[in-house]
């Protein structure tokens, strides 16, 4: 008989599974999980559906619930976890195969001796423990609380982007994280997992915005945008498609391929060997001594598409070369290029719908075969 929900379990089982498995990003691909376990699948109701010609209804009524459900065959110790991929929100589906992959980590049908987990099939205490437990593996598992502590200052919204959440679970999670807080549950820098996702983690905590020229960039240290030179600039996270063109740099910060003659040779050095100009982009502040000697005041290294250095203010060597345009030419043109790419993307969209309907009509295609194939055995 169970009775109370065992939290530090569940959670220390998503804890684990993010430590070992090999996850190098957030936010998670639920889905993926199942090729770590060699006797899971997970598979969506429609799959289910045609595989055994039923009507969509009736999946949700044998898997007694219109989300998801783990189904364990014992005979050959199986798992199959069906989602429901007709609801809309990615975030939800999402909640939903974490939740249902919490019920099989945690063995709750071997536990109960069940092939699917429900209310009618378990005791109403039973049934409460194992909803909570698979809830508090799928928050730990999407929304880890160590990278919470890690991440500074945010709301539900922030959370439900950043984890790929719906705002329901969002809420969730960040109700979750308070509490914790309030019982005196602090940031850890040498956590295991702040240490595997700290980029991701950095990222976000130094994710910037430009209010005038609406570029994003990511910087620890910065006094000016980059792109337009304002100060005004946030660490609010809200992203804009605004892209500014530029150069790709190497590890050094030296462009891969000349900004002015395009030659590749470009093998160390600070010049190009063909044409001359800076291969590095950095801030050209110098000035000069008592003696009018010229000093170097500020000589930072820059993204490949600064105009301005990010500490000082001072324009960059790209930019004093015309190797980049004002930033206001670019951000009228980004303007028209934003409605440019949103019809492209309209047609991608139409034809990966086409090339998936292909894929289906293959399969049914060959369910039919098959389904043929074994009527004529049965004939003979
Ligand atoms: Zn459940
Ligand atoms: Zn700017
Ligand atoms: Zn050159
Ligand atoms: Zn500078």
């Amino acid at each position: 008989m169970i009775s109370k929900p065992n939290f530090n379990k569940a959670e220390q089982t998503a804890i684990n599974l993010l430590r070992e498995g090999k996850f190098t990003e957030l936010p998670i691909k639920v889905k993926e999980i199942a090729n770590i376990f060699n006797n899971l699948k997970i598979r969506p109701y429609t799959w289910f559906a045609k595989k055994r010609g039923l009507s969509l209804e009736e999946v949700c009524l044998f898997a007694e619930s219109e989300e998801g459900c783990c189904y364990y065959q014992k005979k050959n110790h199986k798992y199959l976890i069906l989602y429901n991929d007709n609801i809309a929100n990615p975030g939800r589906r999402r909640w939903t195969i974490a939740h249902e992959i919490g019920h099989y980590v945690l063995k709750h049908n071997e536990l109960t001796n069940k092939t699917i987990l429900s209310r009618s099939s378990l005791s109403n205490d039973e049934y409460k423990t194992f909803e909570k437990e698979a809830d508090c593996f799928a928050r730990s598992l999407l929304a880890p609380s160590s990278i919470l502590y890690a991440l500074r200052k945010f709301n539900a919204q922030d959370i439900s982007k950043w984890f790929d959440l719906s705002m329901l679970a969002a809420v969730n999670v960040l109700k979750f994280f308070n509490k914790g807080v309030s019982l005196g549950r602090r940031h850890n820098p040498n956590d295991p997992l702040v240490k595997k996702f700290e980029n991701y983690i950095f990222n976000i905590n130094n994710a910037r915005r430009c209010h005038r020229c609406k570029h994003n960039f990511i910087s620890a240290v910065s006094n000016y945008c980059p792109v337009c030179c304002s100060k005004k600039i946030t660490n609010k996270r809200v992203e804009t498609n605004m892209k500014y063109d530029g150069y790709e740099l190497d590890e050094y910060g030296r462009a891969i391929k000349c900004p002015r003659c395009r030659n590749e040779e470009i093998t160390g050095g600070n010049y190009c060997k063909i044409c001359g100009v800076d291969v590095i982009n950095r801030c050209n502040n110098i000035g000069m001594d008592w003696n009018g000697n010229p000093v170097v005041i500020c000589n930072e290294i820059a993204e490949g598409n600064a105009r301005y250095c990010i500490s000082c203010g001072h324009k960059t060597t790209f930019f004093e070369n015309g190797l980049l345009i004002p930033w206001d030419e670019e951000y009228k043109h980004g303007k028209k290029q934003e409605h440019k790419s949103y019809l492209e993307h309209l047609d991608e969209e139409a034809e990966q719908e086409a090339e998936m309907e292909h894929e289906q009509e293959k399969e049914r295609h060959h369910d039919l075969m098959m389904m043929a194939m074994a009527k004529t055995l049965e004939l003979e």
